[in-house]
């Protein structure tokens, strides 16, 4: 049986009643930009992060940029992250007009390696931009305490709800960042029915900024203090996701379940590198990513058997040609390298029924002859 990579379908129908009766609420007020359904899911959001301001924004490239704007991150600047990452993450450092530093990754979590993040700072260096990548948090402590005036933006486009221990206490995803930035893109673990976004601090003076640079840069009507952006979440969206979001915590839950099937039955075959969750993290697995020597040819496999999957990510940024100029070679980052090359990441969604877990089992271990 063919199994997709996401069925949106399988939890749409979960919740369909629900999301309409929310989204018939927004229809019939006739009050389609920001207003009460974003200020809710902001209070909701803030509350799942313990954070105390939320800012919802219109998707979650424009959080990781608004972010740097409220921190004044400019031309000239430099600002430290990993290559191993979706696009946006970089993409809009060089928007804001600064230069992305890209460090290695830790090859067992994919997250940035802090100890080279540290050693990439210079005098220009404004920001570090962790990702949480796969649903688990980056080491943000280890950050911390090697930078420890350093702003920290926390890239959680992937891991909204996953926790972290840091000394001795859960702290939630965007909680310990000077800025957590969160995307409601369909694909990511809450998703709206379209694009969306949200940014979340412990700051008064950064939620203030945020609020303004999201509306133009302007606090009072027609007064600009500064030049901001357009970047609202859509009240239609927010609708959704306050459809969606008391079912985050259930719906995590039936991915790690799922995830540990998978790392249990492919237990017995070494070339499988299943995803390793630090000790220290709780991951909402937002993908399910294995690493095979023999990536490609699995692919092709998986392909001829119907299994949706896909490369969490073939080029690092790096590497992009777009970023030519910055002149990195390869080798540079040997470990986002390699992991470019040996990754791919499978069926993990909360819907996945025994019988489509099992389909995936089976066509991943007949690949390996067993
Ligand atoms: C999805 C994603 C983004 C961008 O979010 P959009 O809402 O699609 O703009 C940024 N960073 C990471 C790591 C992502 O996975």
């Amino acid at each position: 049986m063919a199994v997709p990579l996401l069925d949106l379908k399988a939890q749409h129908a979960t919740i369909r009643d629900e999301v309409v009766r929310q989204l018939m609420k927004v229809v019939d007020d006739q009050a389609f930009i920001l207003g009460e359904p974003v200020q809710k899911l902001e209070c909701e959001v803030a509350g799942l992060s313990k954070t105390k301001y939320a800012v919802g924004c219109a998707n979650g490239t424009d959080a990781i940029l608004i972010a740097m704007r409220a921190l004044d991150i400019g031309r000239g600047d430099e600002v430290v992250t990993t290559p191993f990452t979706f696009f946006a993450t970089a993409g809009t450092i060089h928007n804001v007009g600064a230069t992305p530093v890209f460090v290695d990754i830790d090859p067992k979590t994919y997250n940035i390696r802090p100890d080279l993040a540290a050693a990439a700072v210079t005098s220009k260096t404004k920001a570090v931009i962790p990702v949480d990548l796969f649903g688990q948090m980056a080491a943000l402590e280890e950050i911390r305490r090697l930078l420890p005036s350093m702003p920290i933006i926390e890239d959680a486009a992937q891991s909204i709800g996953a926790r972290r221990k840091i000394g001795g206490e859960w702290r939630m995803a965007g909680e310990v960042a000077t800025i957590g930035t969160f995307s409601f893109f369909p694909s990511k673990n809450l998703g709206g029915y379209g694009d969306g976004g949200m940014i979340v601090t412990q700051d008064e003076a950064i939620f203030k900024r945020l609020m303004r640079l999201r509306t133009h840069g302007s606090v009072q009507t027609y007064f600009h203090e500064e030049v901001g952006y357009n970047s609202r979440l859509d009240a239609l969206q927010a609708a959704v996701l306050l459809a969606k979001l008391p079912h985050l915590a259930a719906w995590s839950q039936a991915r790690r379940d799922n995830a540990a099937f998978y790392t249990q039955a492919f237990a017995d075959i070494a070339d499988i590198v299943p995803p390793y969750i630090d000790p220290a993290n709780e991951s909402i697995y937002n993908q399910y990513t294995i690493r095979v020597p023999q990536r490609d040819a699995l692919k092709d496999h998986l392909k001829a058997k119907g299994i949706g999957h896909s490369v969490y990510y073939p080029l690092p940024l790096h590497l992009q040609p777009c970023f030519a100029h910055l002149g990195y070679k390869e080798g540079a980052c040997p470990e986002a390298e390699k992991a470019a090359k040996e990754v791919v990441s499978l069926p993990v969604f909360p819907e996945l029924t025994a019988a489509q877990r099992d389909d995936v089992v089976a066509a991943v271990r007949s690949f390996f002859g067993k």
